[in-house]
């Protein structure tokens, strides 16, 4: 599975929490980020990370275009709800996309954690059968 990883700079501990705590499943799946989120993931880690732009510098639209490809099968994504973003606009863009394409999404530490435990007993597989070249 293609699985899209982004955290706001205060989530970004958590995020490698969770990337540690959950590496050897993500290490069965090919993992894309936007970009200091995935370099800090891959040094924290030893992952290997196809890393997008950075967020306010466009990643989030570039995780975006392929959800709309239906190319991404999850999106973590940890958002900060107590910072303004200056790419608020390419936020809501991307959560938008994800609802449109039906594409499992966590917003949060908690609900990436389910995610990844849903991804660990394959109760994410039904996108494989919808869309196998994905
Ligand atoms: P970053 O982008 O991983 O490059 O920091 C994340 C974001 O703010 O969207």
């Amino acid at each position: 599975m293609n699985i899209a990883m982004i955290a706001h700079d205060k989530k970004k501990d958590d995020m490698i929490t969770l990337a540690i705590a959950y590496g050897e499943i993500l290490s069965k799946h090919k993992i894309f980020a936007t970009g200091t989120t995935g370099r800090l993931i891959s040094e924290a880690t030893g992952l290997k990370i196809n890393c997008f732009k950075s967020g306010p510098l466009g990643g989030d639209q570039q995780i975006g275009a392929r959800v709309a490809d239906n190319k991404i099968d999850l999106v973590l994504f940890m958002r900060d709800p107590l910072t303004a973003q200056p790419h608020e606009p390419d936020v809501s863009a991307l959560l938008r996309l994800c609802d449109v394409h039906n594409i499992p999404l966590a917003t949060n530490l908690a609900s990436s954690e389910i995610m990844l435990l849903a991804l660990r007993r394959g109760d994410l597989d039904w996108r494989k059968l919808v869309n196998p070249e994905g």
